[in-house]
């Protein structure tokens, strides 16, 4: 499933060849997604100019000449494919649509931008552009990991008295937008914290290093998915999806990675989750 560092790269991916260019044709293949299309969404995505495009959370915003803003959610495993050349040749570059390209949008440039989906969990709408942060899927969400307005006093203070996992608060998209399990993971290991102590009993100054470390694994992941980007092409025009290496995550029954400490990573259910942690140094 797509993370926040993945929509990311995907978002980077499409910026060059979707910011400034309009949609020429949109070719919505059925019905729904996750949730149904919006109306006439054909007809209000064909001839729009893309603006910029945006993250908030896991979704990515294409902001339109229209007004309105196209929400973009890649589900469990939903992909953007990019094909076609910037200058000519396009018509024989673009493959046939194929069963589970849903959203194809074929841009003023010859650059061919499809929505694949096999699963089907992924989501779109239209939103007006300058209420995008009301839409019920955003409203809910909490402030930007990577944002100002996450820092150590609004963790503090949501995190006071909270007798939930840490783990779970940390997923909690009302706390922060866009944190997973991998990446909450790897968090609470360089951390030190256990993944089952309860929110409240963190003492501040763990609480303090939380803030500038979830940044760091979300950072270090988006470095990785942009070096992936400069071979996308030869990987068929595929974005997002990338190699990384996990300290823990997925790594039951290896050493602990913290120099010194000689544990062994374990593997615990969690709310129905896999929390990866080392029992020696995660305390
Ligand atoms: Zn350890």
């Amino acid at each position: 499933m797509p993370e926040l560092p993945e929509v990311e790269t995907v978002r980077r991916g499409l910026a060059p060849v979707m910011e400034g260019r309009l949609i020429l044709r949109a070719d919505i293949r059925r019905p729904d997604l996750r949730w149904p299309f919006p109306e006439r969404m054909e007809q209000r995505l064909t001839g729009a100019r893309v603006l910029t495009l945006r993250r908030r959370s896991k979704y990515i915003l294409a902001d339109l000449d229209t007004s309105e803003t196209l929400l973009i959610h890649l589900g469990m495993s939903g992909r953007m494919l990019i094909s076609g050349d910037q200058i000519g040749h396009f018509h024989h570059a673009h493959p046939a649509p194929e069963k589970h390209d849903h959203v194809v949008l074929d841009m003023e440039s010859g650059i061919r931008v499809t929505f694949n989906d096999a699963r089907r969990f992924g989501a779109m709408d239209l939103a007006a552009t300058d209420r995008t942060e009301a839409h019920p899927l955003l409203a809910v969400l909490g402030p930007e990991p990577l944002g100002n307005d996450f820092n150590e006093t609004y963790l503090q203070a949501r995190l006071a008295n909270r007798r939930v996992p840490v783990k779970a608060a940390l997923l909690d998209q009302r706390i922060v937008a866009g944190l997973g399990n991998i990446y909450v993971c790897e968090v609470l290991h360089r951390a030190g914290i256990a993944p089952e102590r309860s929110a409240g009993s963190l003492t501040a100054a763990q609480v303090a290093t939380l803030v500038p470390l979830i940044r760091e694994v979300l950072n270090e992941a988006i470095r990785a998915g942009g070096s992936s980007l400069r071979d996308y092409r030869q990987t068929g025009g595929e974005l997002g999806y990338f190699q990384h290496s996990f300290r823990v995550y997925g790594r039951e029954g290896e050493a602990c990675p913290t120099p010194g400490c000689g544990g062994t990573i374990a593997r615990i259910v969690q709310a129905g989750r896999s929390s990866f942690h080392c029992p020696i140094c995660q305390t």
